[in-house]
């Protein structure tokens, strides 16, 4: 507990927004949260629709320090690989991590209703319909549609459009920019068999990689799979030209045909469902006056390729946290503090979110990826303290992102070098194979001297 109370007003209760309510409240603080939308819990404002998400371990030990790792886990299906579904029917499934790692497909939508409700029994205030305007640089709070906060402190999070962020824009050296993939997404929808069962391997992340588009699927509780097509707006393949009913069931029968027979409603959902666009926003500084503070996707909105988003803002939470213990709740000292530190580490991973598109769309299905995947799995089992997969920092371990990218950046290099090497294959199966590996091993260490 605080010594003198704190307040905190927090626009926004999606996922970081409720997270972090539970965080100060918790602490003590006094917290008031505005939800431009109505209450979830009481209407539905998903049109009916489930949509998932990828949870690994930072969103966990988020969750873990507030005491709701063990609760959440409950509403999570683990994935423990990527399931590859090739054009010719056969599927291939390529595991994420060692054994008993595996990543976590989740509701957002009963995640982001748990968090709130936890908000609210830990102390938090939550007022719906109560958009955010902007800031009002006289008055130095938040303005809404009923008045403004009156708080200590005002934190942003209120997603990749903030509103608080829009205003902090009109500042002098704000740096702010938004950049838009050529590419957009539409949610499907795979129902379970009629006694309930999945049409799948429910302990994966289904990807079908088409090069230049892919769908992928993630599996729900109720034996449903939510499919998400990624495809460009405009070009040969793309939703520009899926106009008509014919048009969509011709580009799943040619791209996907053994997705269709699973997809009762394919052309309805197709064009039910909204076409959504992706983008990546980065903007500095994330604060004013080290009383405003923007998190989550407010300060570093990414494409979804990576399954980090969420998690990026949890452990926003989670650092801030640490330096409320550090700095003694400090707010003049943790604000700057966290904004310089933290920044690389959001530049790294919204990066590490792009590169990761070509890799799910493309590489998984190509023949020298698998195989580096397999030595970079035989350098890991001979060297574990040594040979990490960037695949494995990022989802697995705590490491910043910066340092993911710098050595995933290394790794590439090193591959590169490798893949000139020729029968590679054929070398590993002989008994030399060992010392190789050893051989490897030295040599990528060698980059970082
Ligand atoms: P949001 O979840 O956007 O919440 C913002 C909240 O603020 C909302 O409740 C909104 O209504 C409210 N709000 C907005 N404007 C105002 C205003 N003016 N006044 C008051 N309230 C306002 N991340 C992962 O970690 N794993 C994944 O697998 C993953 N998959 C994704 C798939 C897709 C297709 C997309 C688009 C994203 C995915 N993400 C994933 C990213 C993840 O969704 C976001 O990073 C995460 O939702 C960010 O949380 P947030 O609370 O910062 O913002």
């Amino acid at each position: 507990m605080i010594d003198s109370m704190k307040s905190a007003s927090i626009i926004g209760s999606g996922l970081v927004g409720s997270l972090w309510a539970i965080f100060l409240a918790q602490r003590g603080y006094n917290v008031r949260v505005y939800e431009k939308r109505p209450d979830m819990r009481k209407q539905s404002i998903g049109g009916g629709r489930s949509i998932n998400l990828a949870m690994s371990d930072r969103g966990l030990k988020a969750l873990h320090t507030v005491g709701l790792e063990h609760e959440i886990r409950k509403l999570t299906i683990p994935m423990h690989g990527r399931m590859i579904h090739h054009l010719d029917g056969r599927t291939e499934l390529q595991p994420y991590g060692d054994k008993g790692q595996f990543i976590n497909s989740i509701s957002r939508g009963g995640l982001n209703e748990l968090l709130m409700t936890k908000a609210e029994e830990s102390g938090a205030v939550i007022e719906f319909d109560q958009p955010c305007f902007g800031y009002d640089f006289q008055r130095k709070e938040a303005n809404l549609k009923n008045g403004f906060t009156q708080s200590d402190l005002l934190f942003g999070t209120d997603g990749a459009f903030s509103a608080l962020r829009s205003t902090l824009e009109k500042t002098d050296r704000f740096n702010y920019s938004q950049t838009y993939l050529e590419h957009g997404y539409k949610e499907l929808h795979i129902p379970p068999n009629a006694d309930g069962s999945f049409k799948m391997e429910k302990n994966a992340l289904h990807i079908w990689p088409r090069k230049s588009f892919m769908l992928i699927a993630l599996p729900n509780l109720d034996g449903s799979f939510t499919v998400t097509l990624f495809l460009a707006f405009e070009g040969e393949y793309s939703f520009t030209n899926l106009t008509d009913k014919k048009s969509v069931l011709d580009f799943f029968n040619q791209h996907f045909p053994d997705v269709v027979q699973m997809m009762p409603d394919l052309a309805e959902d197709f064009f039910t469902n909204p076409t959504s666009s992706l983008a990546t926003f980065r903007c500095y500084p994330w604060s004013l006056e080290n009383k405003v503070l923007l998190i989550g996707d407010a300060a570093h909105g990414i494409v979804p390729f990576y399954g980090q988003g969420m998690n990026a803002g949890f452990e926003d939470c989670t650092i801030l946290n640490n330096m409320m213990n550090e700095f003694k709740d400090d707010w003049q000292k943790i604000i700057p503090t966290f904004q310089k530190t933290r920044k690389p580490d959001a530049d790294a991973v919204g990066e590490l979110a792009l590169r990761n598109f070509i890799e799910m769309r493309d590489l998984v299905a190509d023949k020298k990826f698998v195989l580096r995947k397999k030595i970079e799995k035989l350098l890991h089992e001979r060297h574990p303290d040594k040979y990490l997969p960037l695949y494995a920092m990022v989802t697995f371990s705590e490491m910043p992102y910066s340092k993911a990218l710098a050595i995933g950046k290394a790794q590439d290099a090193f591959f590169e070098k490798i893949g000139e090497l020729e029968n590679i294959e054929a070398q590993l199966q002989t008994s030399t194979g060992a010392t190789l590996i050893d051989k490897w091993m030295d040599d990528f260490q060698r980059l970082f001297q």
